[in-house]
């Protein structure tokens, strides 16, 4: 049997170079890699997208998601499924039995939901709480083995992993397949260790989507030359030496390691070119320029794909999603005495 990858990522808002390296070139050079013998599903996670603020774009935002990997190089063929999360109803009724077999305490502990729940007291939709159960059913309903995605959802996958195997135990069967541990994820990916991207002006902080500030991100709809400037002003420090030391050195280590994931160079060699140079600006304009001329070749390719080609993709997979799922349901269901 083919074993599964699989991914998705959400589209409240338009998304960043960390969401690119971090997640989406990663995943079309897997799904180009090995998509002749395993099943590479693609979905869109709508319904994780409405627990954050309801923006009234998503369908825009669903299409412009799926461009991105196709602009990216994607190639398709019978082994990639791409599908939106709420046009196949068992990610919805598997989250609510696995909901019944997660424990208040452990959700809580995600480091995800502190973080999104901060500061707003008892009013925390719990969305915001269950969307580690929802992605646990994502990956489940179609034993997926690897779920490629960034640090900051490691956590995700092992509470995946515990609330399968309660399952599995409680009932002394193996309907669910785990995915394989962190680990041994990033490993198959060929990362040591998954990629964080810095934010620009604060770059303790990785860079994300929804950071209020422009200058602390490149959005991949950019304009190429604004690209250029915010890599250009982007915080560094006043040590007036190059090195890749993300503790003591965040803003440098964090341009190194776009300059050498955007040129497909180990890090090492790029920071060897560098290193012990005290002026910031040939690393700052060398970085600039690699990300003003890969978001030109990015935005061509996009705006090439029209929206038509886009829905025709997602009729072929929702078609195999609702099968394998519904299937996997139903079994879950007889398990638990729904059936
Ligand atoms: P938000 O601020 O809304 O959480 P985000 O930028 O963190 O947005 P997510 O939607 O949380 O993006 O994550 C999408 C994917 O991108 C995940 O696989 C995540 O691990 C990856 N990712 C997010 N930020 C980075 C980053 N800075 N560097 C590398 N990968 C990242
Ligand atoms: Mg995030």
């Amino acid at each position: 049997m083919k074993e599964t990858i699989l991914t998705g990522i959400r589209t409240n808002t338009d998304m960043t170079l960390g969401n690119m390296l971090g997640a989406l070139y990663p995943m079309v050079q897997l799904a180009n890699r090995f998509s002749k013998d395993h099943h590479i599903n693609i979905f869109v996670p709508d319904l994780h997208t409405i627990i954050a603020e309801i923006d009234g774009d998503m369908q825009k935002n669903v299409i412009r998601s799926i461009k991105y990997y196709l602009a990216l190089g994607l190639e398709m063929n019978e082994n990639i499924h791409i599908y939106r999360q709420s046009y196949v109803p068992a990610h919805s009724e598997m989250t609510w039995i696995l909901n019944c077999f997660t424990y208040f305490g452990e959700a809580s502990r995600m480091i995800q939901f502190k973080e999104k729940s901060e500061g707003k007291g008892e009013n925390v939709n719990l969305g915001i709480l269950d969307y580690p159960v929802l992605m646990a059913a994502d990956i489940l309903l179609y034993s997926a083995k690897y779920v490629p995605v960034g640090e900051d959802q490691f956590q995700h996958i092992e509470i995946t992993r515990d609330i399968a195997t309660r399952i599995n135990n409680r009932f002394n069967t193996d309907v669910f397949k785990l995915p394989a541990p962190t680990k041994e994820q990033a490993k198959f990916m060929g990362l040591d260790d998954g990629l964080r991207i810095r934010s620009l002006t604060e770059p303790t902080k990785k860079m994300s989507k929804s950071d209020p500030s422009e200058n602390s991100k490149i959005l991949l709809s950019d304009n190429p030359k604004d690209a250029y400037k915010k890599i250009m002003s982007a915080t560094t420090d006043s040590l007036a030496n190059i090195d890749f030391d993300m503790f003591n050195q965040p803003g440098i280590s964090n341009l190194l390691q776009i300059l050498a994931v955007l040129t497909n160079r180990p890090l090492a060699e790029v920071t060897s070119v560098y290193a012990g140079s005290s002026n910031y600006g040939n690393l700052k304009r060398d970085t600039a320029e690699v990300v003003e001329n890969m978001l030109t070749e990015f935005q061509a390719k996009y705006n090439s794909i029209s929206d038509e080609d886009v829905l025709k993709v997602f009729e072929a997979g929702e078609k195999y999603a609702n099968d394998i799922a519904g299937k996997k349901l139903a079994e879950v269901q007889k398990l638990v005495g729904l059936r």
